[in-house]
């Protein structure tokens, strides 16, 4: 059967055939998207043959879904077991009869329409996965991580830096007397505060640092490859950039100020959840210290002894 009377036979069962000469040419079209679903070839070629043509089809995974007909004239069990082994999907030897032919063709479209269904399916299923994903760690007013994106990402590279024992802290930012912003002035002029101030936090952060709204007024900053004194100028500027914004209401002007607490790794961290409660306890002293201020987590005793010294000096960052 030669191609020119195979091709007709395909045409005239109601499908549209596409001619290649030989392997090399059938290969380079098959490159193309969407080429073919169903690929009739003969196992005896010159340069690629069949087998050759099965082998990097199967290799290909944007042709995962196409179904190849062998045909051939070699007819012992071992050339069948050869030509399956290949990759291709259904074997016939010559002389073909076009009834056969015709019979088993349809099975290769309806086996093909199904894979080809059913990878369309899986890729609609992979990008709803990840649009929803997206949305679960994406905080929908501020388009900062959410607290679950933020506590995964943070976590992911918390190990690492405890790995290959790399600086990393941490800021744990929460707005002042924010009740009393949706008190006076409503809690959409609320809403649009915590906008404002979570793109203040993007322009003083850098791309790598890990910026989420991980509660209601309440914002956490992952600093990779950043000492603690890196993290408190950090906080420094944003104490200041706080006591700058304001949102013009119909009620009137609001401002804000924030209290920071700052944490870094430590040599016996485990998690990220130790430094978390090292910071938070800095934030909390922070608050009892008079609110708008940040202050640093104390690591050792050392630390502990100047910091009583500072207090009593009176400073107000410490
Ligand atoms: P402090 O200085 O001690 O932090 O005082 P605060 O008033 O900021 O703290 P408190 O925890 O008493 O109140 C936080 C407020 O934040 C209460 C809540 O109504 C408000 N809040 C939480 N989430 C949102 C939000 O998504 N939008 C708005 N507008 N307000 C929120
Ligand atoms: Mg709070
Ligand atoms: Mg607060």
């Amino acid at each position: 059967m030669t191609t020119a009377i195979l091709s007709a036979a395909v045409a005239s069962w109601g499908l549209e055939p596409v001619v290649a000469n030989d392997g090399a040419q059938a290969w380079e079209m098959l490159q193309a998207p969407g080429t073919c679903d169903l690929v009739i070839v003969d196992w005896m070629m010159p340069g690629i043959d069949g087998i050759e043509l099965c082998q990097r089809i199967r290799r290909t995974p944007s042709l995962a879904a196409t179904y190849v007909l062998l045909l051939t004239g070699r007819s012992s069990r071992a050339d069948l077991v050869a030509g399956l082994d290949a990759g291709a999907d259904d074997y016939m030897v010559k002389p073909i009869d076009p009834e056969e032919l015709r019979a088993r063709v349809q099975v290769g479209v309806r086996v093909a329409t199904l894979q080809r269904r059913l990878a369309e399916q899986v890729a609609e299923l992979a990008s709803a996965r990840d649009h929803l994903a997206r949305i679960a760690s994406t905080d929908a007013l501020t388009e900062l991580y959410s607290r679950r994106g933020w506590f995964e990402l943070a976590a992911t590279e918390f190990s690492r830096s405890r790995r290959y024992g790399r600086a990393v802290s941490l800021l744990l930012i929460d707005l002042d007397y924010f009740k009393r912003v949706n008190d006076t002035f409503g809690h959409d002029a609320g809403d649009r505060l915590l906008q404002t101030f979570a793109a203040m936090l993007r322009v003083e952060c850098r791309q790598s640092d890990v910026v989420g709204r991980i509660g209601g007024e309440e914002f956490a900053i992952l600093l990779p490859e950043t000492s603690i004194h890196a993290a408190q100028r950090l906080a420094e500027r944003i104490c200041i950039a706080s006591r700058g914004l304001k949102l013009a209401t119909a009620a009137g002007e609001i401002a804000c100020t924030t209290s920071i607490g700052i944490g870094e790794l430590g040599g016996e961290d485990f998690t990220i959840d130790d430094v978390m409660r090292r910071a938070d306890a800095a934030l909390y002293e922070a608050k009892r210290g008079g609110r708008d201020q940040w202050r640093r987590a104390l690591t050792d005793l050392s630390e502990v002894a100047d910091h009583v010294a500072a207090q009593s000096r009176g400073s107000k960052n410490l």
